[in-house]
């Protein structure tokens, strides 16, 4: 069986698209609703939302005696205002787990429970050399010593409520997409890139006029960066689930960004035995460019479910991810290879 053809153009649009639209946890809104647009193209999905805010796409298959699921997150790391300091900039509490440093000096929007924005830029409370010296070096990267400078005037606590912001505000540092020789460099491609691997998987199906063997739900998460996403939302007849998301790249890894990734083991554990198996095969058959790794210190949906109770086979797939939870960096070879195995499981016995 040849998988359904690919397109890469698509993929690379709705992945750019998604990537500029800014989705912290908490804050996803505008991602599922840009991935819900992009999903309504498709007249045989059938469109649902929990009530916490995930998106659900199901996709009606030539059989339904053991439906499957796949997942993948639309919420990324960010900030929310923690407090609003006497100098007018604004103290921030993370949301996810990254280092300070690898955001240092991005520029960031302000969400204001008003609806409007502000812009501004992540620092050092001590940043200018030509002050403080050698600080700018040794200041540790921890919440007391970084503040977003906003980018109106304000000096004073006054001045900034006055913009509308308050404490509980959402912050989204800017993604910076860039898409060079095939390479696509952003923040957020964790997990940004495998929602765009689904999204092509779905075209590819849809273009070629063909249908899952099974029906398959695929679950857009909106709370995995914090550990509980795809806790729930996962119907519960489902006999497998296939999460997508973001394979580790580093000194001793396996993945790299030219290659999908299978992880059998991760912080939560080993994933599920036998459907690793069939995923190497389908692999295998399908010549799919991919690798077998485990990361040292990762958490998935996936895991989430099977700690919430989830009574299924469970397996990671996704594109090799450089520099993940800093400035990113993937290649269209892993994106291609993520979505043709995304296509031999749904086309898969
Ligand atoms: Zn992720």
């Amino acid at each position: 069986m040849k998988l359904p053809n690919i397109d890469k153009q698509y993929l690379i649009e709705f992945l750019t698209g998604l990537l500029n639209t800014p989705s912290p946890t908490g804050f996803t809104q505008q991602a599922i609703h840009f991935t819900e647009l992009a999903l309504r193209e498709f007249p045989e999905i059938e469109l649902s939302k929990t009530r916490k805010g995930a998106l659900a796409a199901t996709f009606p298959g030539q059989r339904a005696d053991a439906p499957r699921a796949l997942t993948a997150h639309v919420d990324t790391l960010g900030a929310m205002v923690k407090e609003i300091k006497a100098n007018g900039r604004l103290k921030l509490s993370k949301i996810g787990g990254y280092a300070w440093n690898t955001v240092e000096g991005e520029g960031c929007t302000i969400f204001s429970s008003r609806g409007e924005s502000q812009r501004g830029a992540l620092l050092l409370t001590r940043a200018s050399s030509h002050v403080f010296s050698t600080q700018v070096n040794e200041l540790k990267r921890e919440d007391e010593n970084m503040e977003v400078r906003l980018d109106v005037r304000t000096n004073s606590v006054a001045e900034t409520r006055s913009l509308g912001i308050e404490v509980g505000d959402f912050v989204a540092f800017d993604p910076r997409v860039e898409v060079v020789h095939g390479f696509v460099r952003s923040r957020d491609l964790d997990d940004k890139s495998g929602v765009a691997c689904l999204l092509a998987a779905v075209k590819a199906m849809h273009d070629a006029g063909q249908q899952p063997i099974q029906t398959s739900t695929i679950l857009f998460s909106n709370y995995e960066e914090v550990g509980h996403g795809a806790a729930s939302g996962i119907p519960v007849n489902v006999a497998e689930l296939l999460t997508v998301d973001m394979a580790a790249i580093g000194e001793g890894q396996a993945s790299d960004e030219f290659h999908a990734t299978l992880c059998v083991k991760d912080s939560g554990g080993p994933y599920h035995y036998d459907l690793n198996q069939r995923l190497r095969k389908l692999a295998e058959e399908h010549r799919i460019a991919y690798k077998v790794d485990i990361y040292p210190y990762y958490g998935s949906d996936g895991e989430a479910f099977w700690r919430a109770g989830g009574d299924v086979a469970i397996a990671l797939i996704g594109p090799g991810v450089d520099a993940s939870h800093s400035y990113e960096r993937t290649h269209m070879d892993a994106l291609v290879a993520t979505t043709q195995w995304l296509l031999a499981f749904l086309l898969s016995e």
